[in-house]
Parts: structure tokens; sequence; C-alpha cells
């Protein structure tokens, strides 16, 4: 069968991503409040987004690669310091999925 014939249920996590695409905004629609970010040890972050959007920078900042945000909002949930700001991008922008 053809990969893109295959039902949803049968993909992995990365084929799944692979079938939306994004229209990143110029601003950032996910700000972290790096003060209070450099008090949490937990970091929840950089383990709950399905799209990797948070890694820690060399100088353990949590860097936010928004472009690839899927918009589901589990790092705004999981982090319990309440220390993102999660808006949506504006109108347009963001991702767009495509196969359902
Ligand atoms: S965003 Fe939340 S979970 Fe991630 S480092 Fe900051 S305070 Fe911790
Ligand atoms: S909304 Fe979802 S995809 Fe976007 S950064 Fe948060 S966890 Fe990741």
């Amino acid at each position: 069968m053809k990969e893109y014939l295959k039902n949803a249920e049968q993909l992995g996590l990365r084929d799944k991503l692979f079938r939306t695409s994004f229209k990143p905004d110029t601003e950032n629609h996910l700000r972290v409040n790096q003060e209070v970010c450099k008090e949490c040890s937990e970091r929840v972050c950089l383990n709950v987004c399905p799209a990797e959007v948070y890694t820690e920078g060399d100088d353990g900042l949590i860097v936010v690669g928004f472009e690839g945000c899927l918009e589901c909002g589990t790092c705004r949930i999981s982090c319990t310091r309440e220390a993102i700001d999660w808006i949506n991008p504006k109108g347009g922008f963001g991702v767009c999925y495509r196969f359902g």
C-alpha cells in the first residue's frame, strides 16, 4: 500500500507530522517567562510537546521553535508554573492539518 493511503491509525507520529504544513507567523505566539524557567527543575515542556518545540539552549534558557507548533495546548496545561503565555497565531497563520 502506498504510504499516503495508510489509515491515520497505522502511521507513526513522524509520518503524521509530515502530513501537516505550517505558515509561521512573524510573531512568536508562545512566550515563556525565562525568569520562572530559570527556577524550574522539572522542565516538563521539554518532554510533553509532540513537535519538540521547546529545547534547552547551551545557556540553560528555554528556546521556543514556535514555527512548528501544532497548537494542541499541551504545554500550556503541563507547565505547573504557568510560565507559558500561549495564544493562537494570527488568522491565516500557524499549522494547517491537510489530512484531518
Ligand atoms: S515553560 Fe514551564 S515547564 Fe518549561 S522550563 Fe519554564 S516553567 Fe518549567
Ligand atoms: S501547543 Fe502543543 S505543539 Fe505547540 S508548543 Fe505546546 S505542546 Fe508543542
